[in-house]
């Protein structure tokens, strides 16, 4: 009888099914050997300030170039990093890379440049005894807490884990800052936004999409913006595409837009080139 359900089960994966749970597992089976191949490279995207079209910011966005289906998205690998745990070393390496490249762009673009990484539950989940902080690496690079900005989701401030809050606090002690990404998706209750120190909002690309005068979503954007600010947050709007989005977002008082309206994710010597050509 056993084995009779087992087959039974097992009809329920469809052919496609199969296939996209297999390239899963050679995805986690590549993704092992990926770091120490120099298969990843960092992009960076630049955030601007939107009173001003200064740049001084940007995000630091992982590739992966895989030697056989060429670039894998990071929508594609994250999940399956964070599931076997080989996010902790992929993210250890995406802040060093962008620590260097701070350092870099305080001398050669601005001196007040910031580059902000995404880091995931896992990773703050992990015990990182063994590592050295983020604030202690930049520390020792002469770098201030500020010139990084850690990216972290709406449900990591659900979590109970004590570590949690534990790596928030660090990281604000470090003067490290802390963005709240893709806001407006999770489940996040407003309580949260006062009960941890959170420096950015970034108004999720959902809302800035269909954004055109008297819309639902240009009253939500408002009054996100509204509502950060009177908590002594910055606001950032991600998914910028049209002049129109830019100038709505600009006349409701948002501080900072990112999307391809500005630049698509970029290397660093594109980057370059973009800041001191504008
Ligand atoms: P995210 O942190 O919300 O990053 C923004 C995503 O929106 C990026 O996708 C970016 O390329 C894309 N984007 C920017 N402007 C526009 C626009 O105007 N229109 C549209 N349609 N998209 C735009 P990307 O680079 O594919 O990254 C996807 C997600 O993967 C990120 O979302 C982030 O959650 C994750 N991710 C990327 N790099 C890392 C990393 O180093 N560590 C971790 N843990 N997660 C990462
Ligand atoms: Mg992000
Ligand atoms: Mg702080
Ligand atoms: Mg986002």
């Amino acid at each position: 009888v056993a084995k009779g359900e087992g087959r039974n089960r097992f009809s329920f994966f469809t052919p496609a099914l199969q296939e996209a749970a297999l390239t899963r597992v050679r995805l986690a089976n590549d993704l092992r050997t990926a770091l120490v191949d120099n298969q990843f490279r960092v992009l960076y995207q630049p955030i601007i300030e939107l009173a001003t079209g200064s740049i001084h910011k940007a995000e630091a966005l992982i590739r992966w170039q895989h030697p056989k289906r060429g670039l894998v998205s990071p929508a594609a690998f994250i999940p399956i990093a964070e599931s076997s745990g080989m996010i902790v070393d992929i993210g250890e390496w995406v802040f060093q890379q962008a620590a260097a490249q701070v350092q870099k762009w305080r001398q050669t673009l601005h001196p007040e440049f910031q580059i902000s990484v995404n880091r995931s539950p896992v990773q703050f989940r992990h015990d990182d005894s063994g590592q050295a902080s983020w604030g202690m690496q930049m520390h020792a690079l002469g770098l201030p807490g500020e010139a990084l900005v850690v990216e972290i989701t709406e449900g990591l401030l659900l979590d109970t884990n004590a570590i949690v809050g534990e790596q928030l606090l660090a990281l604000g002690d470090a003067g490290i800052k802390v963005s709240l990404d893709d806001f407006g998706t999770g489940y996040s209750s407003l309580a949260y936004l006062q009960k941890f120190d959170i420096d950015y909002i970034k108004i999720d690309q959902s809302f800035v999409r269909h954004l055109i005068p008297e819309s639902t979503d240009l009253a939500l954007c408002k009054a996100i913006i509204v509502m950060a600010h009177a908590l002594g947050m910055q606001v950032i709007a991600e998914g910028v595409e049209t002049e129109q989005q830019r100038s709505l977002l600009a006349a409701a008082g948002c501080d900072y837009g990112q999307g391809y309206l500005f630049a698509r994710p970029i290397s660093a010597s594109e980057f370059e080139t973009l800041v001191k050509m504008s």
